[in-house]
Parts: structure tokens; C-alpha cells; sequence
């Protein structure tokens, strides 16, 4: 074939493509054009997964008569004048792009007015083409309805995914939006039902609600984070460490309100709970961050949901560490909420503990502190007050046991399977696990002694040989570094009959001295070849926590009175007594009102 340029339809549904690339693509766009134009109401609706049709209808400003059939042209935009301006985008959109681009493969009518014209202008294209232009009777605002998408593209109709999963789409699309503008009162109906709905109040709160449900909602953390120097700030909020999910796809971040996806975020955000999650468990967040503009660059892609920073460091740093405060503040004891199962009180080690206990929903201050929250910048701070909190202090069941981050004071009463330590609080028992909660009480220790490069090493008299299988060795290889950091002096020896080698162990982490150094090193390498530890992005972390573990007092042991006290004391004085490094609870919390519940008495 012979060069030749294509001909317009042919480049327009090209481009189209970039912009549109399924129903929810189309969502988006026109949401992001109510609110562009100030819109306090926005409505939704999908037909068929929006395959037949899309309809947005908003009470914003409108387009002039005169401006309607320009609004489809390509590269034209009432946001942007000059490439000057490219640098301090406040609008959603800037590119001019979309309404071309869904005109071109689909059939659209849009019907709009601004406040001060008597009557609204209705326009139809379809392909592209405009069919027909006219006035009408309409409300302010506009409505825009795309029918039949894809129609004259079969390559891409092809390509769309059933009903139910392209109005999946459209909802993340949709309750996403309605979490970066509260003040917006969104709806969402698809095929007749409405499905997603806030009322705009201007809280992030109730858009949190209509997303997640009051229950998940109520266990959200207030974050707050800023750099003065840049400018940069960050709020919104996090879940508590009991709120985790099995993907990240509820790790949300934008950017002066603007959706984005990016890796590096969430990675600050999940390094934040690090030691506080299980294995492979993802938190909740919902964070805006706000930078200056210039400091950004969202044209980096069509659909603008990836973006650039000039400095990445600056912002991650903020968001891990509003995260990590919000997470520290309130890791909850979880208490014993509900009623044993039927199978009887199994207090043993193979109780499946998220069975019989739930998280704690009383954290005071958390819910109190909602006033303080956030996206704050568009003077959308009413006052509040906190509409739970009363409701809580009511409850029996959920009476408050601790200051957030904080243990209460504890009496020990003794221990149970020597492995449980039973404890007295303010509100009832407190059951401690002897193993998580020594592991805590190690594992800052050690990272107090790193951070002072003071890690206390044992010299052993006589050095001792290990013999270690290849897989093993390879860990000591890389890893040398790290397992020097914790207190272990090794050197390699040779080879060993079987491929691996024999190393010589003149010293061991100070934790660890009473222990038998070639079995305490194998088992830090069993656990680290494992690789079931949660979350740690570092190694010397994973190792750090691994000597804790094998250093801490197990199950099994029996502890004497002064032992137990002197345990309790040390995880009181921990930043994060809640949890173990793997993030598993240290204790369990029987309340008082629970109890007496139990027993009949209320
Ligand atoms: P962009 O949003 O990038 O400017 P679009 O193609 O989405 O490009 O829209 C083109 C123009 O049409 C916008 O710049 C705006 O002036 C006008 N417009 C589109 N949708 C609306 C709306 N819902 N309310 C008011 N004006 C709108
Ligand atoms: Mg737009």
C-alpha cells in the first residue's frame, strides 16, 4: 500500500480510542465536565452496562447557544488558553478531547443551558456527525446522553466485557468521584436501580459511608500530613489496621482531587502498616494530596490518571507518615465481641480467631477528631460534631478500653496454656499471647539499637560450624550485610559435600545467646526462605523480625509472676503494643459490659 493521510472519520475514531476506551472511559469524562463547570449535582445513569446508553445530567454552568457545536470540535476547551497554562491546571479537563472523541463512536445528543439564557440549546451527532441543532426547554445545566457506544467501531465493541462488569466499572468511577468532591451530591442509576447515592454534605465522612458502609466507615482513621517547605498536603483517610482487603484496589489517592493511580503512593501508603497487616493484606486508604500545580504534570497520558511529580520523594514521605500516625494512633484491641461458636470456648492456638473476635470499634479520639478532617482546602468545613460518638458511649458492648496507641494498665492474674497471660484492665480481660507480645517488645528493641548502629552481639567462646544446603547459603550470601547489622559474625568456610557451605558463627545477636547458634540460624533462614513475612520491604527488616521470633519466649513456656509483670510492663512501654511485627494481635479484649452480658446480669 501507498502512503496516504486517513481519512477524517478514520482518524477520529483513532483518536476516540484513546480517550474512550469503554463505557466507564465515558463516565468519567462527563462527570469530570460537571464539576469543571461547578456543578453541586451531578446524576448518572447506564443502560446495559452503558453499552446503550450513558446519561450525566448536572446543575452547572452550562454552555452559550453560540458555543454548542465548537464544544465538539476537536482540541477545543473553554480551560486553556496557552501552553503556559499547561503548568497550573485546576480543571479536570483541558484537553478538549473528550466530547469530540465520544461524538465520534457513539450517538450523542446534549442539551444544555446557562442560568441567564431563557432556553436550552439541543444538539445531535452521530459518528461524528452532527444530525441535527435546535433549541429546547430544559433546567440549567447540561445533560449529555451517549447512546449506542461503539456502534461504528466493532473492533473495540468486541472488546467490552459484560453488562455487569462495565457498570462495575462504572460505579468505581462514579463513588471515586464522590469521595474527591463530597460537597457534590452524586447519583448513580443503572438500569432503573439506583445504585450509588451521597448527599453532598460536604464530608468526606458520609461519602466514606456510601462507598464503604457505616460499618467499614466507622473504622476509618483521620490522617493529616504537610511539608511546609513544598507546600504539600495531605489528608483524608486511612483504615484501621483491622480493615484489610485482599487487593489494593482500595488504596485511593488524588491529587489536587484529581483520581490518580500510582504505584509509588501506594507503596507509602502500605509500608505505613507495615508489621501491622497479615501476610498479603492490603489497608484501605483515601488520601487527597495538594501540590502546587507546577509541581505536577498530568499530561502524561489522555486519560490523565497517571501522573508525574517533580519531587516524588517529598510526597511519598508526606503520605507514609500522615498514614503511619493515623495507623500508630489506633491500632485496635481486638475484643471479644460477638458470642462463641457453638464448637465451644477454643482458646487454643487453632482457634480461627477472626471467627470469635472482632475488631474493637471503640477508638476515642478517632471518631472526635473527624472534625478536624480534611479536604479542608475548598472551604468545605462545616463544623462537626461527631455523630457517633454518642452513640458509642451508649453502647455497653463498645465502651471505650484504651487511649488510642496506648495500653491501659494492666494487673496480671496469671497465665493460661502457658501462653496466654490473663490480665485485669479498666474494662474488663485483657488476654495477652506471651509470644506476639515479646515479639513486639524485641523488635523494637532491636530497631532502637540499629537506629543508635548499637546492636548488642555475643562473641561465642568457641566458634561453631554450620553446615548450610545450597538455598540457604544464598540467603547468608546476600544477605550478609543485613544479618552482620543484627549481630551475627559469619564467615564462610568452604563447600560442603552436598554443594552447599559450611560457615563458622563467632557471634550471634545478643537475643539470641542462650540459644543453640547453628539451630538459630538455620531457623532465621528456614523463616526468611519462607518468605511469609508480611509486608517488609526491606530485608534487614524481615531479618530483624525473624531473630525476634526465634529469640522470643513460646508457647509452652511457663512464666512466674514477676516474669508476666515484667512483660506487660515492657510491651506498655512499646510504641505499637497492639500488634506483633507479623501484624497479628498481641491481645484480646474481654469488656466488662461483655461479661457481664455473658453471664446474664444486663
Ligand atoms: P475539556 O473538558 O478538556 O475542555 P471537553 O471536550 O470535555 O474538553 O469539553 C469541551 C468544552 O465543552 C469544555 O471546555 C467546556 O467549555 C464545555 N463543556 C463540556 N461539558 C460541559 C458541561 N457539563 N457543562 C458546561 N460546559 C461543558
Ligand atoms: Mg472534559
Amino acid at each position: 500500500m501507498s502512503i496516504r493521510v486517513l481519512p477524517a472519520d478514520v482518524a477520529a475514531k483513532i483518536a476516540a480510542g484513546e480517550v474512550v476506551e469503554r463505557p466507564a472511559s465515558v463516565v468519567k469524562e462527563l462527570v469530570e465536565n460537571a464539576v469543571d463547570a461547578g456543578a453541586k449535582s451531578i446524576h448518572v445513569e447506564a443502560q446495559q452496562g452503558g453499552k446503550r446508553l450513558i446519561r450525566v445530567m448536572d446543575d452547572g454552568s452550562g454552555i452559550p447557544t453560540a458555543e454548542v457545536p465548537l464544544a465538539f470540535a476537536r482540541h477545543a476547551t473553554s480551560k486553556l488558553m496557552s501552553v503556559e497554562d499547561l503548568s497550573h491546571i485546576t480543571t479536570l479537563g483541558f484537553r478538549g478531547e473528550a466530547l469530540a472523541s465520544m461524538a465520534a463512536v457513539s450517538n450523542l445528543t446534549l442539551v444544555s443551558r446557562p442560568v441567564a439564557q431563557e432556553t436550552a440549546t439541543r444538539i445531535r451527532l452521530e459518528g461524528g456527525q452532527q444530525i441535527s441543532l435546535g433549541s429546547a426547554g430544559a433546567p440549567a445545566g447540561t445533560m449529555v446522553a451517549v447512546e449506542n457506544l461503539f456502534y461504528n467501531v466493532p473492533a473495540r465493541l468486541k472488546f467490552l466485557k459484560a453488562d455487569a462488569t462495565e457498570a462495575g466499572h462504572i460505579q468505581r468511577i462514579v463513588s471515586h468521584y464522590a469521595l474527591a468532591f463530597p460537597h457534590i451530591r452524586f447519583t448513580l442509576q443503572s438500569d432503573q436501580r439506583t445504585t450509588f447515592q451521597t448527599n453532598g454534605s460536604g464530608e468526606l465522612f458520609d461519602a466514606l459511608v456510601a462507598m464503604f458502609g457505616l460499618e467499614t466507615a466507622r473504622q476509618m482513621l483521620v490522617a493529616n500530613g504537610r511539608d511546609t517547605r513544598s507546600g504539600v498536603v495531605v489528608s483524608g483517610y486511612v483504615g484501621s489496621p483491622s480493615l484489610h482487603r485482599g487487593t489494593r484496589d482500595q488504596i485511593i489517592f488524588f491529587v489536587n482531587r484529581r483520581w490518580i493511580q500510582d504505584r509509588s503512593l501506594n507503596q507509602a501508603a502500605i509500608q505505613a502498616y507495615h508489621t501491622f497487616l497479615p501476610v498479603r493484606r492490603y489497608p484501605i486508604v483515601v488520601l487527597n494530596v495538594e501540590v502546587d500545580p507546577a509541581e505536577v504534570d498530568i499530561n502524561v497520558h489522555p486519560t490523565k490518571a497517571e501522573i508525574k511529580f517533580r519531587d516524588q520523594r517529598v510526597i511519598f514521605r508526606v503520605v507514609q507518615k500522615a498514614t503511619r500516625e493515623a495507623v500508630l494512633g489506633a491500632a485496635p484491641i481486638p475484643s471479644y465481641g460477638i458470642p462463641a461458636p457453638s464448637s465451644g470456648e477454643d482458646f487454643g492456638e487453632h482457634a480461627d480467631h477472626s471467627s470469635w473476635w472482632q475488631p474493637s470499634l471503640a477508638r476515642p479520639g478517632s471518631f472526635g477528631q473527624r472534625g478536624e478532617s480534611s479536604f479542608g482546602q475548598f472551604g468545605l468545613e462545616a463544623q462537626r460534631t461527631a455523630p457517633f460518638s454518642q452513640n458509642d458511649s451508649s453502647s455497653p458492648l463498645l465502651a471505650a478500653p484504651a487511649r488510642p496507641g496506648k495500653m491501659p494498665p494492666l494487673r496480671v492474674v496469671g497465665q493460661i496454656r502457658q501462653m496466654y497471660i490473663v490480665t485485669e484492665g479498666p474494662d474488663g480481660l485483657y488476654l495477652i499471647d506471651q509470644h506476639a507480645a515479646h515479639e513486639r517488645i524485641l523488635y523494637e528493641k532491636l530497631m532502637a539499637q540499629k537506629a543508635q548502629a548499637a546492636v548488642a552481639s555475643q562473641q561465642l567462646l568457641e566458634p561453631v560450624m554450620v553446615e548450610l544446603p545450597p538455598g540457604y547459603a544464598a540467603i547468608v550470601e546476600a544477605e550478609l550485610e543485613a544479618l552482620t547489622e543484627v549481630g551475627f559474625e559469619l564467615e564462610a568456610f568452604g563447600g560442603t559435600a552436598y554443594s552447599g557451605t559450611a560457615y563458622r558463627i563467632r557471634a550471634v545477636p545478643e537475643m539470641l545467646a542462650q540459644a543453640d547458634p547453628g539451630r538459630a540460624l538455620v531457623d532465621i533462614l528456614a523463616e526468611m526462605a519462607d518468605g511469609a513475612i508480611p509486608l517488609a520491604r526491606e530485608t534487614h527488616e524481615k531479618i530483624a523480625i525473624t531473630v525476634c521470633k526465634r529469640a522470643s519466649i513460646k508457647g509452652g513456656q511457663v512464666l512466674t509472676h514477676e516474669e508476666m509483670r515484667e512483660l506487660v510492663r515492657q510491651l506498655e512501654a512499646t510504641r505499637a503494643p497492639r500488634t506483633c511485627p507479623h501484624g497479628r494481635p498481641t491481645m484480646i479484649h474481654l469488656s466488662a459490659a461483655q461479661l457481664a452480658r455473658e453471664f446474664g446480669r444486663i
